[in-house]
């Protein structure tokens, strides 16, 4: 075990509960006037009591989300180039034995889709495919990467872990940024969802975001898959990690994000463990305040209302508009797979104006390589 492995097992997670869950006013009081946080103190934000102060975490987690990022939110669009996957996710509908239309596009058809998004204002694209040894090797993405590249400015996958080698070469295909959740920091639920394939070794996963920056990619983002597990646990490992990146990837801009379980074909998607919509905005507060440079990224999983309200509390990246399906812009008529359902279904454009008629500016292209100057 390396990296965030071994700092994942020494968590003191028997107190962080303790003080998540049983945190008096008094030191919640503390966690919201403190500069900078630690992990002790983003525990005492997601206490119940802590939930009856949400106005005031709302407010800071503003202020700072405005001073470190101005007023804007970043707009990006996931184009899915292939549902083909030899794992056995049990809330995924892109599960290897899952009865599904599966598709892989060409390079061609992935550009046509881009091109699509292009015009739809879109800079910024995240690749997302199954994990597919032979439909989505390596060599593939690598193909689909310079392919999109030349009429792209800003590319990120997420996609099946790999080497740092593999990120290597994807970096010097145009890859800038790397996506990949945990989906759960807890290991016995994580043995429980994830029943066959290489995604059943949970370090492996882990440390993917390591080999991601050491192969050169500039964004690392990482979450969690609210619904699987208890969700302050999850919360916490996910903060642990991402302070981690930010700690040892001082170059990378580090992004985080509360993905909840979602209605998927043929999967299991009741959420065991839910995270209210109030939670869900305690938790972007939350994550404002102890870690006041890292984005926050939320999907279209999240119904519209509640997407607009987030805005203001800290969200800076957003997706819009999206299909989770292969050829999903091109064609959304021909009857394939999809990953899950969106609950957004606006059209970027109508996300865009929501976003202004909020005060903030919706920017389409990569602010961050701004930011990090
Ligand atoms: S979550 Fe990813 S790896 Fe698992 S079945 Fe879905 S696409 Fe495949």
């Amino acid at each position: 075990m390396t990296g965030f492995g071994e700092e994942l097992a020494a968590l003191p997670m028997e107190e962080l509960l303790r003080v998540a869950t049983e945190a008096a006013p008094d030191t919640v009081e503390r966690a919201l006037a403190r500069e900078p946080l630690d992990l002790f103190d983003f525990a005492a934000l997601l206490s119940p009591e802590a939930g009856r102060r949400l106005e005031d975490l709302a407010q800071r987690a503003h202020a700072l989300t405005v001073q470190r990022f101005g007023k804007t939110v970043q707009l990006y669009a996931p184009l899915y180039v292939s549902n083909e996957c030899v794992e056995t996710c049990t809330y995924c509908a892109f599960s290897r034995t899952n009865p599904i239309a599966r598709k892989t596009l060409t390079p061609e058809q992935a550009v046509a889709e881009a091109r699509l998004l292009r015009a739809r204002g879109f800079r910024h694209l995240l690749i997302v495919s199954g994990e597919h040894p032979r439909h989505v090797s390596p060599e593939y993405l690598g193909t689909i990467l310079r392919a999109l590249a030349a009429e792209t400015p800003s590319l990120s996958v997420e996609v099946q872990p790999q080497t740092e080698e593999i990120y290597r070469e994807w970096t010097a295909a145009g890859a800038e940024g790397l996506v990949v959740y945990q989906e759960t920091y807890d290991r016995d639920t994580y043995a429980r969802v994830h029943l066959a394939g290489k995604k059943k070794d949970f370090d492996w996963r882990l440390a993917t975001p390591d080999r991601g920056a050491a192969g050169g990619m500039k964004r690392l983002g990482i979450g969690a898959l609210f619904g699987l597990s208890d969700w302050r646990q999850e919360a916490l490992r996910l903060a642990a990690h991402a302070r981690y990146l930010v700690r040892r990837y001082w170059r990378c801009f580090v992004t985080v994000s509360f993905p909840r379980l979602r209605p998927a074909e043929y999967a299991d998607t009741l959420a065991r463990h839910p995270l209210a919509d109030a939670d869900l905005a305690r938790l972007v507060c939350a994550f404002r305040l102890l870690l006041p440079d890292v984005g926050v990224v939320l999907s279209t999983r999240e119904p519209a209302q509640l997407r607009d309200g987030l805005v203001r509390l800290g969200v800076t990246q957003m997706s819009a508009g999206s299909r989770t399906e292969p050829g999903g812009y091109s064609a959304p008529e021909v009857p394939t797979g999809r990953q899950f359902e969106v609950s957004d279904e606006r059209t970027a454009g109508e996300v865009a104006r929501t976003i202004r008629e909020l005060g903030f500016d919706p920017v389409w292209k990569d602010w961050e390589a701004a930011l990090r100057g």
